[in-house]
């Protein structure tokens, strides 16, 4: 049976926990070393390291891949990230953290796909993950590993979901979250970051301006930052969103990925995962275009794509908007972003607030799934892709809903 209707099952989920201690012995971590995503230098995977100090650009997590026991080794385990242990960078199960993250469904949009005449089009729904996001994802596993290197106080610029997930995994290790978030997110992030026992500091500005404030109350280092990418593990948490859509589509990857790009975790990660697969010999082929979307009003990683960058520009002045998790003026991992991109044979494009807003309406009334607004970018996206040919009919193509629309009410009233 696959996994993913076991998933659905609460009575396997509450039984997992009886039965994962004896899996887990056999779910050794083949983390062998960090390496610098621009000059490949190693570091060591017992020291605690953030981004490569040379370079200033992001480590990447490197695993003994030759030595994994093979894909039909996970296929009874539970249904959260951990079935994956051996291409995570915890080593100790005591460590492997969860709040039943991951296991998200990936509904076939029958509804949807007649409407606009392709054949075969799915939804991974990430609002499905604890605290209402697939930030669930990076941040447990970041906090996981931290945990693990002795790390007990964070900090994080989030616009958002990043926050909650990281209030809500720090109050699982009983550590310490300091959270920054521009003043225009939606106050039910603060609520829920203050009521996991998070400290929280509204900023005027965007993500970018509530990162210079964090740096500015962090200058002597005391909280480990888990800004996106520059530390090297939530990417890690976030592919495991690729290993999911390989075994849920039973190995046969997907010709198009539709993303909405913020900091850019998901895109490099889902890729990361694919290219893991491939070496481990897990799938035969990667046909995925990768797609990055983002909103009219801020969308450095289209402007690059566009003059044919292979790194953004800071984008001055972001508009609001009603997708939060798009605002961010210059990612960390843009030029991962963009060589994703590229190297996927993928395209960027951006989207403006009523498209989304259409979209979204559109979405609910065909599929009866309320797209948070991140989601409801991605549709917009595919139905211009699809108008401009750059997706055919035939393609297999898979949307992906960041996070859960519930949080966003107060965008959307
Ligand atoms: C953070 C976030 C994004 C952007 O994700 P990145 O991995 O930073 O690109 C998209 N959607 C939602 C709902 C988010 O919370």
């Amino acid at each position: 049976m696959p996994w993913i209707i076991l998933s659905f099952n609460a009575e396997f989920r509450s039984a997992r926990l009886s039965f994962a201690n004896i899996l887990y012995d056999y779910m050794k971590s083949l983390y062998t070393h960090l390496e610098c995503s621009q000059c490949s230098q190693h570091f060591d995977k017992y020291q605690i390291h953030s981004y490569c100090p040379q370079c200033t650009q992001p480590l990447v997590a490197r695993y003994d891949l030759q030595s994994h026991p093979g894909r039909n080794a996970i296929q009874n385990r539970p249904p959260n990230l951990w079935r994956y242990a051996e291409l995570l960078p915890v080593l100790s199960p005591e460590f492997q953290i969860t709040l039943g993250e991951g296991a998200t469904p990936l509904l076939r949009l029958k509804n949807t796909a007649k409407h606009t005449g392709i054949h075969q089009l799915w939804l991974k729904d990430e609002g499905n993950n604890p605290t209402g996001s697939f930030k669930a994802r990076g941040i447990g596993m970041a906090v996981s590993k931290a945990t693990e290197l002795g790390i007990r106080e964070f900090c994080i610029p989030t616009a958002g979901n990043a926050g909650s997930a990281l209030a809500a995994y720090c109050a699982a290790v009983g550590a310490q979250a300091n959270i920054y978030m521009p003043e225009v997110t939606p106050e039910v992030f603060r609520l829920d970051c203050e009521i996991m026992g998070a400290n929280v500091v509204k900023v005027k500005g965007s993500i970018r301006d509530a990162g210079l404030k964090m740096n500015a109350d962090n200058t002597d280092g005391k909280w480990w930052d888990i800004t996106t990418l520059k530390e090297p593990f939530r990417l890690e948490g976030k592919k495991t969103m690729g290993y999911e859509i390989a075994e849920q589509m039973e190995w046969e990857l997907p010709d198009v990925i539709i993303y909405p790009t913020g900091g850019g975790t998901g895109l490099i990660g889902i890729w990361k995962a694919f290219q893991e697969m491939l070496e481990m010999g897990w799938v035969s082929k990667i046909p995925a275009k990768m797609v990055a979307v983002q909103t009219a009003g801020c969308n450095p990683i289209i402007r690059a794509f566009k003059a044919g960058q292979d790194v953004s520009e800071v984008y001055e002045n972001p508009a609001e908007t009603i997708a939060n998790g798009l605002r961010v003026p210059k990612a960390f991992g843009d030029k991962l972003i963009l060589k994703t991109i590229y190297d996927s044979g993928g395209t960027a494009l951006d989207i403006t607030e009523e498209e989304m807003l259409n979209a979204i309406n559109d979405f609910g009334r065909q599929e009866g799934i309320f797209l948070s607004p991140e989601g409801g970018a991605v549709y917009a996206a595919f139905k211009k892709l699809l108008e401009s040919g750059f997706i055919e009919p035939y393609h297999r193509v898979v949307l992906i809903n960041t996070g859960s629309a519930y949080k966003y009410a107060e965008n959307l009233i």
